[in-house]
């Protein structure tokens, strides 16, 4: 019986489990920073950061403010990280939850030094240079890097950390480049008498694919934390690194019908019936996250066995063919990602069907589903 229309079922542990891989790979001495922004990929960023926590996760990283002030509410006094940027009217709210500040600038370090001052405490951060994704992060020169963190005295640069643009890619040589750019600049603030105590470039793929010279002192796994590693191209050292999915998305049936051969189905008569069949209908669309893109080109679980998608996705219903169930009936589950026995439909297969990535797949279920923890 399905409990829900829509749901995804999420195991913490399968979580945990994973996030202890990722520590086993990287070994001791690496801060293990879970990244659970955009609601931990959708698996529910407080019971998600609650299970890591507990597991020992000292760490956490958010994307910005607003999800690290939810995590607080929550009761989670683990260190928070927001990464992606603060907006002016944002700072004082930085400070009084307790976060740590990812600095993406000069500007930044000012910013943060005036923040101490008034506060009356230090203020630590942690600074991202830009080596080469072009996005955030600062170009400055060494030289003006080390000036502006010691106008800001109040202030105490605690990371320093980049971000890989092809950390997958290992037929070329952008992320050595990113890297060499990295350590370059370390030893340069090194020389100038800064040592960060964070040094931090790694995200899933530079872990799960053995880059070690990206790991430092602390790696920031997101996708892995999840069950998911991206494909590397070229020829990666070795693949470290074994995860599972830890999310299981799944719709009630809502009607079972049978339509003659030459029945259309869905939008467009984008499926036509080539002979009689049985359609099962499933209160699931794009609307909950579906990709639209997988009309006639996917496929669930029924009962175990696979059932392909026919025609169009819809915005709240998905039209599947049931020929093989006959005892499928109204108010039954279907396994829209997830597994039922042998039979497998994950995130990175959908990704493919819709030409995405299993982060957009993930990211992309529709806050109206509900979560239920197993
Ligand atoms: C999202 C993000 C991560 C995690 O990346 P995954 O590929 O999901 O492991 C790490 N660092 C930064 C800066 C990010 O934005």
């Amino acid at each position: 019986m399905a409990p829900y229309r829509c749901w995804a079922e999420i195991s913490t542990r399968q979580i945990v489990d994973n996030f202890n891989a990722v520590r086993r790979v990287t070994g001791a001495g690496v801060e293990t920073m879970p990244v659970v922004k955009a609601d931990a990929y959708h698996h529910g960023a407080v019971e998600t950061s609650r299970a890591l926590v507990a597991a020992g996760a000292r760490w956490l990283a958010v994307s910005n403010v607003e999800e690290g002030a939810e995590l607080r509410d929550a009761g989670i006094d683990a260190r928070i990280l927001v990464m992606a940027g603060v907006l002016s009217q944002e700072w004082d709210e930085v400070a009084g939850r307790s976060l740590t500040p990812v600095l993406q600038s000069l500007e930044d370090i000012e910013t943060a030094e005036q923040l101490a001052l008034r506060g009356g405490r230090r203020l630590r951060y942690h600074l991202k240079v830009d080596t080469g994704l072009g996005r955030l992060g600062t170009r400055a020169e060494p030289e003006r890097i080390l000036a502006a963190v010691a106008q800001a005295p109040h202030a105490e640069l605690e990371g320093l950390m980049t971000h890989l643009a092809s950390a997958a890619d290992f037929a070329g040589a952008q992320s050595v480049e990113q890297l060499s750019l990295f350590d370059a600049l370390v030893q340069r603030l090194a020389e100038g008498g800064l040592a960060p105590r964070y040094l931090h470039a790694a995200s899933s793929s530079a872990i799960a694919y053995g880059r070690r010279g990206g790991w430092k002192n602390m790696v920031r796994p997101g996708l892995s934390l999840y069950g998911y590693v991206s494909p590397s191209s070229g020829e990666p050292p070795e693949r470290l690194l074994s995860v599972e999915p830890a999310l299981t998305w799944k719709a009630a049936v809502l009607e079972v019908k049978d339509v003659p051969a030459g029945a259309t189905v869905g939008y467009n008569a984008l499926f036509r019936a080539s002979r009689p069949m049985r359609v099962a209908v499933l209160a699931a669309g794009y609307a909950d996250g579906y990709p639209h893109q997988l009309g006639n080109r996917s496929r669930v679980i029924i009962q175990g066995r696979y059932a392909a998608l026919l025609g169009a996705v819809s915005m709240d219903l998905l039209t599947v063919d049931a020929t093989q169930c006959p005892r499928l009936k109204p108010g039954d589950a279907v396994t829209l990602l997830g597994a039922e026995g042998e039979a497998r439909v994950d995130a990175a297969e959908l990704a493919r069907g819709a030409g995405t990535i299993p982060y957009t797949v993930l990211c992309g279920i529709a806050a109206r589903v509900k979560k239920v923890y197993v």
